[in-house]
């Protein structure tokens, strides 16, 4: 495998039948970066980045699989799939890739449940595998409300606050990302989710780059190396790997996103509250105590109410609600998973 001179198109062959996604005019040079930091969920759109990024010649060595605790790092799975960490460690060990963490103290529930407080610290590795608190000084605020199901990122909070902020804390105050040199971040959004997603820019300077600092230099591009790919092309790079997907979409979900997430349709949580009776409580209750449903109109219960419990939920429910993924990540007789071109995640 390799680039052609300009470092542009990539030369790889595949045995016929198969598909390798390249738009040159997308991607960047890749030969000019010395790290690869690919913000990694354990969805597809994010495996398919490092796959993609293995497919262009980058060594398994200057990538990063970066994941964020949703649910925070003390141990109960309020809004998350209990498996995603395990699932995106063991994806990482499978290809030789480090795999680093960080969170916000508290995750989601914590800052969902803020009261005239402010929201709570990053945790931040350093380099001697340490965690280090940063943040969590801000003003006072009070949430006591789920995030609400829109565009607006202000309304629609938990994306902010358990992602790409936690993300940003990490570029910023990570000691070796002042050196000048040039990383890039990668990220899965893809154009066909949503017409806002569309919009997006697919290759750029990071927001959190200071490439022209005189102190402190910090030089980061920002690239969704998927965003034009269709969701059969995601599906192709993961078969010409082998990639198992994740548990969610053997259930049955077409988005692997949190298992409570505030866009799922009435059939996930069906799904949920058959699967996971104690989660689904748990966000049942808050919505009675805020006053304050996810939805516009209706609540939890009511919407599980006018959904039909998916079809593998019995079977795969049990191994996305343990911590440990015990499935194997690389497979030979590779299958389409049950949630594969269904919308009933629900896009963006
Ligand atoms: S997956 Fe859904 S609930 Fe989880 S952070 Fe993203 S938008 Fe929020």
């Amino acid at each position: 495998m390799g680039f052609d001179e300009n470092h542009t198109h990539c030369s790889l062959l595949f045995e016929p039948g198969t598909a390798l996604t390249v738009y040159p005019e997308d991607t960047p040079d890749l030969s000019q970066y010395v790290e690869f930091i690919v913000f990694f969920s354990g969805g597809k759109d994010s495996v398919a980045c490092v796959l993609h990024l293995l497919e262009l010649g980058v060594s398994p060595a200057k990538i990063e699989i970066h994941h964020h605790l949703i649910d925070g790092n003390e141990g109960k799975n309020f809004m998350d799939w209990p498996v995603t960490t395990d699932y995106c460690r063991k994806f990482a060990q499978a290809f030789g890739i480090r795999f680093v963490m960080t969170w916000r103290v508290g995750g989601f529930e914590r800052e969902m449940l803020r009261e005239n407080s402010p929201t709570a610290p990053v945790m931040v590795p350093q380099e001697d595998g340490t965690m280090v608190a940063t943040g969590g000084k801000g003003p006072n605020g009070t949430r006591r409300k789920f995030p609400q199901a829109c565009m607006d990122i202000q309304t629609r909070w938990c994306s902010g606050y358990t992602k790409i902020d936690v993300g940003a804390r990490y570029l910023t105050s990570t000691a070796r990302f002042h050196d000048g040199q040039k990383r890039l971040i990668l990220t899965g959004e893809r154009a066909e989710e949503s017409p806002s997603r569309a919009k997006y820019e697919t290759f750029f300077k990071h927001a959190k780059d200071k490439r022209h600092s005189k102190t402190s230099k910090r030089h980061l591009d920002h690239w969704r190396a998927v965003h034009r790919w269709s969701e059969s092309e995601v599906w192709s790079i993961m078969e010409r790997h082998g990639v198992n997907p994740h548990p969610a979409y053997w259930i049955g979900y077409s988005r692997c996103s949190c298992a409570g997430c505030i866009f799922v349709g009435n059939d996930n949580w069906a799904t949920l509250k058959f699967i996971a009776p104690k989660m689904f409580n748990s966000i049942a209750a808050y919505e009675t105590a805020f006053g304050m449903t996810m939805h516009r109109k209706l609540n939890v219960n009511q919407r599980a109410d006018a959904g039909t419990v998916m079809p593998m939920a019995q079977r795969y429910g049990q191994i996305a609600m343990r911590k440990e993924y015990l499935e194997p990540i690389l497979v030979s007789d590779w299958k389409l998973p049950t949630g594969a071109f269904k919308a009933n995640g629900g896009k963006f």
